[in-house]
C-alpha cells in the first residue's frame, strides 16, 4: 500500500479551468501529487474576464477544509481566493487545530482582468488570521504594494518589501516581479534570509492561472519534502514549462490557461 503526497487546495472555482481551484487540480496531479479541494467562491468567468463572484459561508468552507484535514491528512494545504472575512476566520480557526501542515498562500485580490475577487474589509482578517498561520505567502506586486501601503519599482525595493512582510507577520514572503519591466523576471523569497529567482519573460498573454499554478506547485513540492527555496525553484521551473507550452495554445479569445 502506497500514500501519494497529498496536496488540499481551498480556493475559487473558475469554470474555464484556467485559475481558481482547477488550475491547482492539475498542477498538483501533473507533479505527482493528490489534489483535494476544499471551495470557497464560485466565479462566473472565461478567458475574456470575470462576470460575478458569489462566495459560500465561512462555516461551510471550514466545514470542506476539516473533512479532509482530519481523515487524508495533507502534506501541505494551499490557500488561494479566500475573498470574505466570515471564510478567513472560520478557515483560521480549523486550521490552527493542525499547527503542523505547512501553508502556502497566494493573497488573491483582484482577477488578471482586474475583477475584485475579496471585499474590501476582508484584507485586515487575511493579515491578522491568516498570514502569522502561513509558511509562505506569494504577493505579485501589486498586492505586495497594497500590503505595505506604498509603490515598488525596483528590485531593491522588492528585496526591502520582503524582508519587511515577513518580519512582520512571522512567515516567508515571496514577493512575484512578473509586472516589473524588463526581459528577465526576477521573485524575491524572504526566508530567514534573501533569495533570487530569475528567468526568462515568454512573450504570451496566455498567462490566466500563472499564481495559482506557482503556488499550489510550491505547495506540492513542500509536501514531497523539499526545502522552501528549493521547493520555490522547481515551481518557478514548472511554471515556466506551462507557459513555454502555452504560448503555443488558442483557447478561448481572451487571457489563455496554461497547459499543464
Ligand atoms: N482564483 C480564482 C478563482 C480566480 O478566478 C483567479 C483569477 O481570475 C485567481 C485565483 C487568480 O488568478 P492568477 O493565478 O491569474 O493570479
Amino acid at each position: 500500500m502506497q500514500t501519494p503526497t497529498i496536496i488540499l487546495s481551498i480556493a475559487g472555482s473558475d469554470p474555464s479551468g484556467g485559475a481558481g481551484i482547477q488550475a491547482d487540480i492539475k498542477t498538483i496531479s501533473a507533479l505527482g501529487g493528490y489534489a483535494a479541494a476544499a471551495i470557497t467562491a464560485i466565479t462566473v468567468q472565461n478567458t475574456r474576464g470575470v462576470t460575478s463572484v458569489d462566495y459560500l459561508p465561512g462555516p461551510l468552507v471550514a466545514a470542506q477544509t476539516e473533512a479532509v484535514l482530519g481523515d487524508l491528512h495533507p502534506a501541505a494545504v494551499k490557500i488561494g481566493m479566500t475573498g470574505r472575512a466570515d471564510i478567513i476566520v472560520n478557515l483560521a480557526a480549523c486550521l490552527s487545530k493542525y499547527p503542523d501542515t505547512p501553508v502556502v498562500l497566494d493573497p488573491v485580490m483582484l482577477s488578471s482582468s482586474g475583477h475584485p475577487l475579496m471585499e474590501p474589509n476582508a484584507t485586515e482578517a487575511l493579515r491578522t488570521e491568516l498570514f502569522p498561520r502561513c509558511r509562505l505567502v506569494t504577493p505579485n506586486l501589486n498586492e505586495a504594494s497594497f500590503l505595505l501601503g506604498k509603490n515598488l519599482h525596483t528590485l531593491q525595493d522588492m528585496e526591502q518589501a520582503a524582508t519587511e512582510l515577513s518580519q512582520h507577520y512571522g512567515c516567508a514572503f515571496l514577493l512575484k516581479g512578473g509586472h516589473l519591466e524588463g526581459d528577465r523576471m526576477t521573485d524575491v523569497l524572504f526566508d530567514e534570509q534573501t533569495h533570487h529567482f530569475s528567468s526568462a519573460r515568454i512573450n504570451t498573454s496566455n498567462l490566466h492561472g500563472t499564481g495559482c499554478t506557482l503556488s499550489s506547485a510550491i505547495a506540492t513540492f513542500l509536501g514531497q519534502g523539499n526545502s522552501l527555496p528549493e521547493a520555490v525553484r522547481l515551481a518557478k521551473a514548472y511554471m515556466d514549462k506551462t507557459i513555454k507550452a502555452a504560448s503555443q495554445w488558442e483557447i478561448g479569445s481572451g487571457y489563455g490557461p496554461l497547459c499543464h
